[in-house]
């Protein structure tokens, strides 16, 4: 899997004169986005981690959209008006650590070229086009499919086989022989284009050729270019695009949540057998990300599981409390409920603090219980799903420390959407799941682990042979393997989730959610609904709202109705209360909510309500 990429961008443009005298020729704008920028949007979809732009003319630019994208990474060419795009690689040689993709900056390209070097069995490929007659063509000569030379003088080479499109992708090792090749050839070419170091090595390092006969692609050099790329080229790639996207779902139900179509095409991946090392690599990765999302990774650990949220739930209740301890579970709606319906299940020792599911906890009361002495663990749910009421865990989880309690908190619908600090908050354990706030796809739940606490659960007698936590855990710290097989597509799914999560950020993450769920909360008022749990109590991520008093409503016919409008709500969950509930996590943004509240309202109209 190629998770780096380098783009070159440190030259002048001066053919485009005046335009690129105050920017480099990356931050030219086709459609009111600048081309590196489409560039980059387009390589963070393929499961592109770490974006290095090698840079030089007007580099605080660069700099600038490093800040937008925490996934750049810039680094300067101090010598780039003396050197070909050879020395900005050879620059940024040092901070490449993997194989990678090389691109140019002045690119516009159809996303499927990524698609099919990433899917490429070569090592070392560089993307090729048939004729584009833009007349600054790079013409390729191949042998057998692979590079023999290269020219921009058609004349010079015994073939011209294809077009390089500026986007390849090579191994460490060539990069090495490319940057001692450069070294080397210094003083006779000090203005090395890179491709011309690919060639002098290809010899000793096959390079294959993927021709794409007709690509849709365009290197601006010139005002034509930028014409033709206006024109022609970008209007191709846009509906080549389009014809990949996947039908758009809004899924107002609490979860599985609405994903992006790139956490969706992550799926589709070679097949790999979960034991190889690559494989247990990358999970690995993924549990070090889990974890810094909400704690320090020197103090935390996430082990994964197969299975949905609950498993995770069930994993952690099983698995904390030993023979001789006491759980306290906090119930105050379903998922309360279902904390100790695991407990009960697994016969532990365990006491339930019912507290009312539209009511903030009465923390008074709940630390009397625990003042009695009575209890080693406290099992807790952060964000009761059921009713949208968000529990203050920032006041609970450090006064159950106050009283030496082991924490055990199904975080499953907060975990990612709500920027939290598990060592601040004294949480000891706490399970979440990929599709929630995460926004991947359902089928793995994971488990956050203080490690001190983790080590402690070792001489737990098994309740469960496979929602083991310990067992997991020292498993997967061995072999790099989990113990049974993982859901390999839906980890690979996970795996851009989590990417696209750092890139967002939980902080903002929240903020759109919020933005969401006052867009939601405004037109409930307007429309005379009321919500079943105060304004001030609510998470902003799920809204329970009391069903229209009216003879005419029914659930069913709401659901339907959104349903054909593409957004699928759900039901209350709370006994005899009838409510109807809309959650905003996922990738929804505030226009789709917007658009769901007029779709209420022409619900609401047809039932004559006010
Ligand atoms: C969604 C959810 C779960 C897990 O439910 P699954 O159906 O197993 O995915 C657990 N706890 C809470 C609070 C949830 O919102």
């Amino acid at each position: 899997m190629i998770k780096q990429a380098v783009i070159l961008a440190a030259g002048l443009g001066s053919r485009l004169k005046e335009r690129t005298e105050a920017m480099p020729k990356g931050f030219l704008e086709l459609n009111g986005k600048a081309i590196v920028e489409w560039s980059v949007q387009k390589l963070l979809g393929t499961g592109i981690e770490k974006i290095i732009i090698g840079t030089g003319h007007c580099s605080q630019m660069y700099d600038g959209l490093a800040k937008k994208y925490p996934a750049i990474q810039t680094v300067y060419n101090a010598a780039y008006a003396e050197t070909g795009s050879m020395g900005t690689l050879e620059v940024c040689a040092p901070h490449i650590t993997e194989d990678f993709l090389l691109l140019e900056s002045d690119l516009i390209y159809d996303g499927i070229g990524l698609y099919v070097l990433h899917n490429d069995p070569y090592e070392n490929t560089i993307l090729a086009s048939g004729a584009t007659h833009s007349g600054d063509e790079v013409y390729l000569e191949t042998a057998a499919g692979f590079l023999k030379a290269l020219s921009k003088d058609k004349a010079s080479l015994a073939s011209a086989d294809g077009e390089l499109v500026g986007i390849s992708k090579l191994t460490l090792a060539i990069l090495k022989a490319m940057c001692e090749y450069a070294a080397k050839s210094r003083s006779t070419s000090p203005k090395m284009e890179y491709e011309h170091a690919i060639a002098a090595v290809s010899s000793e390092y096959p390079v294959f050729i993927r021709k794409i006969e007709y690509y849709a692609w365009r290197e601006i050099d010139d005002e034509n270019h930028l014409r033709m790329a206006e024109t022609e080229i970008l209007p191709r790639i846009l509906e080549n695009e389009s014809l990949h996207t996947v039908r758009r779902e809004v899924l107002l139900n609490p979860g599985p949540a609405t994903t992006t179509d790139t956490v969706k095409y992550a799926q589709i991946a070679a097949d790999i057998c979960p034991r190889e090392k690559e494989f247990g690599l990358l999970m690995a990765e993924m549990c070090h990300d889990l974890t810094a999302f909400v704690a320090s990774p020197a103090e935390y650990e996430t082990v994964i599981f197969g299975g949905s949220g609950t498993a995770a739930d069930e994993a952690m209740v099983s698995s904390c409390v030993p023979e001789d301890g006491r759980i306290l579970i906090v119930d105050n709606g379903s998922y309360g409920e279902r904390l100790a319906k695991i407990a009960s299940v697994y016969k532990l020792n365990y006491a339930v603090f019912k507290s009312e599911p539209y009511e903030a906890i009465n923390i008074t009361k709940l630390e009397n219980e625990f003042k009695t002495g009575k209890y080693t663990h406290l099992g807790i749910v952060y964000h009761e799903t059921t009713t949208g009421l968000l529990n203050p865990l920032e006041k609970i989880g450090p006064l159950a420390k106050k009283y030496h309690l082991v924490t055990v908190v199904d975080a499953v619908s907060a975990y990612a959407g709500i920027p939290m600090d598990l060592a601040k908050l004294g949480i000891d354990f706490m399970a979440a799941t990929s599709n929630k706030l995460i926004q991947g796809m359902a089928g793995v739940c994971f488990v956050i682990c203080k490690k001190q606490e983790l080590e402690k659960i070792k001489n737990i007698p098994i309740r469960s042979y496979y929602l083991n936590l310990y067992d997991q855990y020292t498993y997967f710290a061995k072999n790099k393997q989990t113990r049974f097989t993982p859901p390999v597509q839906t980890l690979y799914a996970l795996h851009q989730a989590i990417l696209e999560t750092k890139q967002e950020t939980v902080e903002k993450r929240y903020k759109r959610y919020t933005e969401c769920w006052k867009i939601l909360v405004s037109a409930v008022k307007k429309y005379n609904l009321k919500m079943l749990v105060k304004e001030e109590e609510q998470s902003h991520l799920i809204t329970a709202i009391f069903d229209p008093e009216t003879e005419k409503y029914r659930f069913d016919a709401l659901h339907d109705f959104a349903r054909r409008r593409s957004f699928t709500i759900y039901p209350g969950k709370l006994g005899n209360i009838s409510t109807f509930r809309i959650a905003n996590i996922g990738d929804i943004q505030p226009e789709e909510m917007q658009r769901f509240t007029e779709v209420l309202k022409l619900y609401l109209d047809s039932i004559d309500w006010n």
